[in-house]
C-alpha cells in the first residue's frame, strides 16, 4: 500500500494548481478574488457530499470528484450564474493517494470546463465527506429565481429524466436492468452534466428556474410554492432516455416525477418565448421539452396522455424523512 502522505503535501500535490482569474489562490489564510465589475451580483451555493448517504463506501474517486463539483456547478446553473471559482472542505479518513490522485482528476477536468478556479478549502481527518462552495457571477437583476414563474408559462425541462433513480432502483434490488441500461443508468447518476451554458443562454428569456436534485415534482413544488401560482404537468411528455423508455410506465413515472438527481434544469418561460428557449437549447446543444404549463392553481396537478387527472403520488426526497 502506499504511504499516506501529511496534510500540507496532499493540499499541494492534488488542490493548489496555479490560479488565473483570482487575485490569490490556496495557500494563504484567505483566497483573493477580484471584485465583479460594476452591474454584476455573485452568486454563492454549497453543496455537500456524504459517504453512505450520497455515494456508497468504495465509489470510483475520479466520478465523485466529478459529481462534488457538478452538484454546485449545477445550483450555479440553476440561477443561469457563469462560474468563478470554489473552494473544497475535505474529510477523509486517510490521506491515501490512489483515491486523491483520481479524485483530484474528476475534479479539475470539469473545472476546466467550465473554468472555474479552485481557490481554497479546508481538510481534516473524518468520514468521508466533500463540501464545495462555488462561486459565481449574474448581471444584476438576471438571476433566474425560483420565484419568477408567472400564470400562463411553459413549463420546460432539460435533457431527459428518470435515469439516475433507474440506477438507483437496481443498486437498490427495486428492479434489475440489463448490462446496457444499467450502464446508461449508472453513468447518468455518476457523471451529471450541469446545464451552464442553457441556463447563461436563458437569461432575459426564461421567468424562473430549478434544477432538478430532489425530484421533479417536489423541486418544480418549489418554485410553484415561491411563485404563488399552480401548475398543470402533462406527465407523459417527460423526455427519457433509452434506458428508461424500455421500462414499464409506472416505474417509468416513478423515476421521472420522484427521482431527482438527474441534475437538468426546469425552467418556466412565457409562450411568447417558444421561439427563443428553442434557439437557445439549439445554440447549446442540449434538448428541451414543454412538460406544462403554469396557472392560477390551485396547487399541481398531473395529467396523462389520454386527458385524465394522475395522482401525485411521487413525493421528492428528503435527508429527514426518507432513508
Ligand atoms: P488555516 O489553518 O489557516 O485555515 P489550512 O491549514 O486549513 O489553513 O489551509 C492552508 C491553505 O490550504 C489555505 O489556503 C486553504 O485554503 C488551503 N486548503 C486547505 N485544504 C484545501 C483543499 N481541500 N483544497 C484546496 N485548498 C485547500
Ligand atoms: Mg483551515
Amino acid at each position: 500500500m502506499p504511504a499516506s502522505i501529511g496534510e500540507f503535501e496532499l493540499i499541494a500535490r492534488y488542490f493548489s494548481r496555479p490560479v488565473h482569474r483570482a487575485d490569490l489562490g490556496a495557500g494563504d489564510d484567505c483566497a483573493l478574488l477580484p471584485a465583479p465589475p460594476s452591474g454584476e451580483q455573485i452568486a454563492i451555493s454549497t453543496d455537500m457530499l456524504v459517504e453512505g448517504r450520497h455515494f456508497l463506501p468504495g465509489a470510483d474517486p475520479e466520478a465523485l470528484g466529478h459529481k462534488a463539483l457538478a452538484v454546485n456547478l449545477s445550483d450555479l446553473a440553476a440561477v443561469g450564474a457563469t462560474p468563478l471559482a470554489f473552494t473544497l472542505a475535505l474529510a477523509l479518513p486517510d490521506a491515501d493517494p490512489r483515491w486523491l490522485e483520481p479524485f483530484s482528476c474528476g475534479l479539475y477536468a470539469l473545472a476546466d470546463r467550465h473554468a472555474i478556479e479552485l481557490i481554497g478549502g479546508d481538510t481534516t481527518r473524518g468520514p468521508r465527506t466533500i463540501c464545495i462552495t462555488v462561486l459565481g457571477t449574474v448581471p444584476r437583476g438576471q438571476a433566474l429565481l425560483r420565484s419568477g414563474a408567472r400564470d400562463g408559462d411553459d413549463i420546460w425541462i432539460s435533457g431527459t429524466v428518470g435515469d439516475a433513480r433507474l440506477a438507483l432502483g437496481d443498486r437498490r434490488g427495486e428492479w434489475t436492468l440489463d448490462s446496457t441500461a444499467r450502464a446508461a443508468a449508472f453513468d447518468r447518476m455518476d457523471r451529471p452534466e450541469p446545464r451552464i451554458g442553457l441556463a447563461r443562454a436563458l437569461r432575459g428569456i426564461a421567468h424562473a428556474a430549478i434544477d432538478v436534485s430532489d425530484g421533479l415534482l417536489a423541486d418544480l413544488g418549489h418554485v410553484l410554492e415561491q411563485s404563488r401560482v399552480g401548475a398543470v404537468v402533462e406527465i407523459d411528455r417527460c423526455p427519457a432516455g433509452p434506458a428508461l423508455a424500455g421500462q414499464p410506465i409506472d416505474r417509468r413515472r416513478l423515476c421521472q416525477l420522484a427521482g431527482g438527481d438527474d441534475y437538468e434544469l426546469l425552467f418556466t418561460a412565457p409562450p411568447r418565448q417558444r421561439d427563443a428557449v428553442q434557439a437557445a437549447a439549439d445554440a447549446c446543444g442540449v434538448p428541451v421539452t414543454r412538460i406544462g404549463r403554469i396557472d392560477a392553481g390551485p396547487g399541481l396537478r398531473l395529467m396523462d396522455d389520454d386527458g385524465r387527472v394522475a395522482d401525485n403520488v411521487y413525493p421528492g426526497f428528503d435527508h429527514f424523512r426518507a432513508d
